[in-house]
């Protein structure tokens, strides 16, 4: 298997046993504003995923991702299977040409405009779109205007979804089921934009494992390669 297509499969089985691990904070998230199915919709769709992609042979990373998508398109009903299931296959597309710092934010983007699509949800509606929207404009920015590697531009986009959920929570429902609450649904973490920073950060652990095993040149302590003279002349 191509080690990219490795690492999107690795990525998705620790994306699954997080959400299992999640699954009755989730639910009692969604029993406060919603329906109480969004632990175990996100534990059964991830886990079908997660099987399903480990059956691939030879996957390239985009149909690692599309395939995850289409699973949890089938295997999650309600908001949430189509609007990650749906938009997951959708920016697939993007990573057709494998992962670099460009096509990771061209998926970020698109992924974030087909749930805006889907869902019609703008920042401040309490949805997964409030944790989504900063960790996208986050991540482009780090890499484009601040020229960050990818791995520190995703743990800044980790650090702004983890401050859209906490945002979530003193703010009325506007989307989705929790709207029929109306005010009552002020003060209560939503439980999409919850699930959504879960994933970014085993995205980030599975990005940071990536590149120390793949890019990470061996170290050789005793062989210097920048004399101590020219590190100094930098300063
Ligand atoms: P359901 O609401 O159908 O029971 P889930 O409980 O699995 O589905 O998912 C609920 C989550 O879906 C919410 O917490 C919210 O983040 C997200 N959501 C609901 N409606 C929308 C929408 N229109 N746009 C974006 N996200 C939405
Ligand atoms: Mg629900």
């Amino acid at each position: 298997m191509s080690d990219e297509g490795a690492a999107v499969v690795a990525a998705v089985q620790a994306i699954a046993e997080r959400l299992e691990a999640e699954r009755s904070y989730l639910t009692d998230l969604d029993s406060a504003i919603g329906d109480a199915d969004h632990g175990g919709n996100m534990a059964r769709g991830w886990s079908a995923a997660a099987e399903k992609v480990a059956d691939l042979d030879d996957p390239d990373p985009a149909t690692v991702v599309k395939t995850a998508g289409k699973t949890l398109l089938s295997e999650v009903g309600g908001a949430s299977g189509p609007l990650y299931g749906g938009s997951l296959v959708f920016a697939s597309q993007e990573l057709d040409g494998g992962i670099t710092a460009d096509t990771a934010v061209a998926f970020a983007e698109t992924y974030l405009e087909k749930v805006q699509d889907r869902g019609d949800a703008r920042v401040g509606d309490k949805t997964m779109v409030d944790a989504l929207v900063p960790a996208v404009h986050t991540f482009k920015k780090s890499v484009e205007t601040d020229d960050l590697p990818p791995v520190e531009a995703l743990a800044k986009a980790v650090a702004a979804a983890e401050r859209g959920v906490d945002f979530t929570v003193p703010i009325r429902a506007s989307k989705g089921r929790a709207s029929y609450l109306g005010w009552r649904s002020v003060g209560h973490q939503d439980p999409g934009a919850t699930s959504t920073l879960y994933i970014m950060e085993e995205l980030l652990d599975a990005a940071t494992e990536h590149v120390d095993v793949a890019e990470t040149p061996a170290v050789d302590a005793t062989s210097p390669t920048i004399p101590d003279g020219e590190e100094a002349a930098e300063d």
